[in-house]
Formats: C-alpha cells, structure tokens, sequence
C-alpha cells in the first residue's frame, strides 16, 4: 500500500505484527494528514520504525526535477511514478494562499489543439493516492499551509472521475481542505459534469470555454463536437444550483482567433443569466510549441475582458506569475530527461491569481 492511500486499520494491523503500541497508528496518520509532514520528520516516532515503516509504505512519486521560479513563489515538479509515466505538479504562493494545481493523468487525450499536453496525447490515468501525494510533496516544500487545490494540471479530470473524486474525499476529509477550496477544472465531459451534480462534497466547478460558437469551438476543443457549448452549459448550470458556488469559466484569448469585440458580446450573451453569476478568467495564451497561434497584447485583452464587464459580466485577466520555469497553464509537459520542451517564443509563468481588467 503506498503511503497516501494508508489508514489508521492499515498502519495498525502492520505495528501489531511488529509488536507496536496501537497508539502509534493514530501518531502517523496524524502526523501525515492532520499535520501534512513527511514520514521522516514524525519525531515522536524512533527513528527505526520511520524507516520500516516508510519502507512499507512507500511513495508513489518520484521527483525527476525540482524549479523554483527567482520570486520564490511558485515551484514545480516533474515526477516519475511506478510505470515510468511523468506528471508535473505546480506550487503557487501569494500572501493570503497557496495553491496546489495537480496532475490527473499522465498526458490527455482531450487534443485541445493550443494545449501542450493535449499536444501529446495519452497515456495513462493517475489514481487517487498519486493525486493526493502530489498535494502532500507540495506541501512538504513550504510552511504556508496548502489551502487550495485545483486540478488543472495534465490531463481532463472528469474523464478520470472515481481517482479524482477519491482524491477529493481526502484532500477534503484527511487534509482538512475545504469543498469551496477544491476546484475542479473540466473541458465540457457533460456526463462527469452530470455526476458532480449528485456528488456530495459541493466542489468548485471551472469550464474551458475558450470561444463563444459552435464551430470555433470545434476547432480549438475537439470534444465539443460530442458536447456542444449548450449542452457544456446546462450541465454547470445543474452543478451551479446544486453546489450553490459561482462557476468560473476559462478563456484561453488567442490573438485574432477568440478575442475581438463582437466574440465579447457573444460570450457576455452566452452567460448572461447563469444561475449564481459567472467568473471569466481571460487567460491570454501561453505559446506551446504545436499550436501557431500567440496571446494578443495587453491593450487587446483588456479591451476584450472590458467589454465583457460592460455587459454586467464578471471577468479578469490572469496575471502570468514564475515566467522562469515554464510551469504556465498548458505547458506542462516535459521531456523524459527532465528538460522543458522547447517552444519557439519566450513563454510565460502560472496564472493563478485574478486581477481586474486593466492592471495587467
Ligand atoms: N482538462 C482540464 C484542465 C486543463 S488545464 C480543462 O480543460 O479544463 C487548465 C486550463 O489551462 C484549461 O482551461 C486549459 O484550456 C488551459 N490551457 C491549456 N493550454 C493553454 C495555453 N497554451 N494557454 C493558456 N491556457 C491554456
């Protein structure tokens, strides 16, 4: 059993065979979630017993690479699981949060034609417990306390539904993490969506829009021609009014693809109305190295999330943070010797952090 997929019974029916005081189950899972350390730092634990007993749970992960970006305040992995497959993590720090955006499957095979891991297909799904370590070795490299969790990292989280939703329960139950605080960032799966609805812990919901029609969706996002922008919509409108949270909607602008004027209108229209409001986050896109297209300057953003503002539509730019380590949405992907793929324009960092149009 690997460590974060352990439980108090699991711990306990080891340390009996081992002749252990039973307490001491209740020391490491404490130690573990409750208090988030590493195994090796539970010092009311002797020294001996932390070895075997990392021994006989072991981590799922395997660090190949470690950035921190110069301002100290994002940081990313790139890991190696049993199997050889390679999923990145990436830790984002402001003041008043710190953000864990994970990985929930090695690759993707949603083939979003601007994103570098849909660039490079498929390869496996992660389970729960990688999910979950992901968290954990996050949160072992700081003292600021991990209060959010988004899956937006590889891979289409609701394509993978029981591992993520596993994970979610105990990011939620183990780590304490609240339901708000989790957010789930999916490119329109309808029937994974439709699960949510029932599903008991009211987790936030993101939706990849990217472009306010039919067919210039259809280009950019191949799903959407199994699941059209209206059929996207009435689910999160469900997930909206059973979870009671706002939806957050994603917009990748792309320079002269999805950002003039009259796709602003068509988008503020699209969303006028949404059960609870909306949240756009207008992303200017990060180049990847398959996909021609570049993000339009600031005037162009500003311009375009403006006029989505002057139609009662809430939206923020995405300010790019730890422009050194290449850890922006969509450029998760590296090459197996642990160097970033190369792209033909200089890249920028994670966005995470809303701002209002116009200070970006
Ligand atoms: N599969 C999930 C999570 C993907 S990554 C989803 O599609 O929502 C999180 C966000 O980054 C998505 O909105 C995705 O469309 C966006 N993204 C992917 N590549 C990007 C790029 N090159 N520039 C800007 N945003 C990108």
């Amino acid at each position: 059993m690997r460590r974060y997929a352990t439980t108090v019974d699991a711990v306990s029916e080891l340390l009996a065979s081992w002749n252990e005081p039973t307490y001491r189950a209740q020391q490491v899972i404490e130690g573990l979630y409750d208090q988030r350390r590493p195994l090796e730092d539970l010092t009311n634990i002797g020294k001996d017993l932390r070895t075997r007993l990392a021994d006989a749970f072991p981590l799922a992960l395997e660090p190949v690479l470690e950035q921190v970006a110069a301002d100290a305040h994002t940081a990313k992995w790139l890991w190696r699981t049993y199997d050889g497959s390679q999923v990145e993590t990436v830790l984002m720090r402001s003041p008043s949060r710190a953000t864990v955006c994970v990985s929930s499957q090695a690759g993707c095979a949603m083939a979003c034609t601007f994103c570098a891991t849909g660039q490079a297909g498929f390869e496996r799904h992660l389970d729960a417990d990688e999910i979950v370590e992901q968290v954990a070795r996050a949160q072992h490299f700081t003292d600021q306390r991990v209060s959010n969790v988004v899956f937006m990292g590889m891979g289409e989280p609701l394509a993978n539904f029981d591992a993520v939703w596993n994970s979610v329960e105990t990011l939620h139950g183990k780590f304490g993490i609240s339901a708000r605080h989790l957010t789930i960032s999916t490119v329109g799966v309808v029937p994974g969506m439709l699960r949510l609805v029932d599903a008991p812990l009211p987790v936030t919901l993101a939706v990849s829009l990217h472009a306010p029609d039919d067919a210039l969706r259809s280009e950019l996002v191949p799903l959407n021609r199994r699941y059209s922008i209206g059929e996207v919509l009435d689910a999160a409108a469900a997930v909206a009014r059973a979870h009671g949270r706002r939806v957050t909607f994603e917009y990748a602008a792309i320079d002269q693809v999805n950002d003039s004027i009259a796709q602003a209108d068509a988008l503020a229209n699209l969303l006028i109305g949404f059960p609870g409001g909306v949240h756009i986050n207008v992303i200017p896109l990060n180049p990847t190295a398959g996909f021609p297209g570049s993000a339009p300057d600031n005037r162009r953003v500003r311009t375009f999330a403006d006029r989505l503002v002057s139609h009662g539509v809430n939206a923020t730019v995405r300010r790019n943070r730890g422009v050194d380590i290449d850890a922006a949405c969509g450029q998760l992907r590296m090459r197996a010797d642990g160097t970033p793929v190369p792209d033909p324009t200089v890249r920028a960092g994670h966005n995470d952090e809303p701002e209002t149009p116009g200070v970006q």
